[in-house]
């Protein structure tokens, strides 16, 4: 009889998957379920990009290209980097892979050994812990706590280092809290990091959505020492609406890059050659469509925040960037006469017909994420149903 490989025991299914199945269902029952689980912007790719990759095919540009990308896609993050970060890195620096999360799960099967801790912040993505497990190493969760902005503190960071500790992961803006970190908190965190030398995992996916007076500083830009230690990871899929293309990548030491390519050249052979064409024109061509995107957003964000926190026994940070709203209702929960969030979160879908994501795919139990990737039509009678849900239940 044959058996499965005992590194999938260790797998934890996505809760945002689960979730999306559930309301899948109830949808293709007839009933107007409202899902907020998306984690992808509802815009289309902008037009200059699908012309881009259209052309790219009828000029045939169909065939395999270099393992970690094609030099123009390469040139053109260096050029993004150089303008938006006043970083300079190599085509030797620079990994292209088939979407940030390839890229991230390419980056820990080249840096782990069994046993190698990477630390982890909590609430987190929940990719991060599960791809650490697949190659070999330890996630070690530390909490950012909610009157902290759900961020992490170098005291923290501290106490939790070990000599198994090989990277942190600091994703800012995060998903799923919409928080940034600040140039000096992400300074004080990166002091801790050259004082034990340990890599520093920066997922900066969210760049490009950032609400409000925040800025986006990524930790790489604050010294020459920080940049050596971290590994930024970015892409296209949520500046440019561009999650079913699959392109993102990786900057950082040349050695680091090197071995990610060697192993993308035995698993991918490459980046699909038609989205990279489609990269290429996003990173070079006009930024309008992003700008109108985030616009968008930040509308939905300001008027839909209003209407969430007015919902008894819910408390929410106020994004500063990314899509998403991360609300605490364990109060809620408790006043509706549910024992646990995730119950809550069942009932709003079977009851309320609205579908979001417990905080316990996330390492925090507290909370539901809900994205504001979606029609403001849609948004404004999702919170009203959840509204309605709680008054009625209390
Ligand atoms: N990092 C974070 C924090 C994300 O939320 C996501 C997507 O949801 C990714 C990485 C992966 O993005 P990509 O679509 O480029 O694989």
């Amino acid at each position: 009889m044959w058996t499965l490989a005992k590194r999938v025991d260790a797998l934890t299914p996505s809760t945002t998957l689960a979730i999306t199945a559930k309301a899948k269902e109830l949808k293709a029952q007839g009933l107007d379920v409202i899902g907020l689980g998306a984690g992808e912007p509802d815009f289309n790719t902008p037009d200059n990009i699908i012309q881009a990759a259209y052309d790219s095919m009828n000029d045939g540009m169909t065939k395999y290209t270099p393992a970690g990308g094609l030099p123009q896609l390469k040139q053109a993050i260096i050029n993004k980097l150089q303008q938006d970060q006043k970083l300079t890195y190599s085509n030797s620096e620079i990994m292209v892979g088939s979407g940030a999360k390839h890229v991230l799960y390419t980056l820990f099967q080249v840096l782990l050994n069994d046993g190698d801790e990477v630390i982890i912040p909590t609430p987190y993505w929940v990719s991060y812990p599960e791809q650490v497990k697949l190659a070999g190493g330890v996630p070690i969760y530390v909490e950012g706590k909610e009157d902290n902005d759900y961020k992490i503190t170098p005291d923290q960071l501290e106490t939790v280092i070990s000599n198994k500790t090989k990277a942190v992961v600091i994703n800012s803006p995060s998903n799923p809290t919409g928080m940034l970190y600040t140039q000096a908190e992400l300074k004080a965190l990166g002091d801790v990091c050259v004082k034990h030398n340990i890599l520093i995992i920066s997922d900066e996916i969210y760049e490009k959505l950032i609400y409000g007076d925040n800025k986006h500083v990524s930790i790489a830009e604050i010294s020459p020492e920080l940049k050596a230690l971290t590994v930024i990871i970015n892409g296209v899929s949520k500046s440019h609406s561009m999650t079913g293309w699959r392109i993102g990548y990786a900057a950082a030491d040349a050695k680091i890059i090197a071995a990610m390519t060697n192993l993308a050249s035995h698993s991918t052979s490459n980046p699909t050659t038609t989205s990279q064409f489609g990269a290429i024109e996003a990173y070079n061509g006009s930024q309008e469509a992003v700008e109108k995107m985030r616009n968008a957003f930040e509308e939905r964000l300001n008027i839909i925040y209003d209407k969430l926190i007015a919902i008894p026994g819910f408390t929410c940070k106020k994004p500063q960037g990314a899509f998403y709203l991360f609300p605490n209702v364990k109060e809620a929960a408790s006043n509706c006469g549910y024992e646990n969030v995730d119950d809550f979160v069942a009932a709003l879908l079977e009851e309320a017909l609205v579908a979001v994501v417990p905080g316990s795919g996330f390492g925090s139990p507290d909370n539901i994420r809900l994205s504001y990737a979606t029609s403001l039509e849609a948004l404004e009678a999702a919170v009203s149903r959840i509204h309605n849900f709680v008054d009625n239940k209390m």
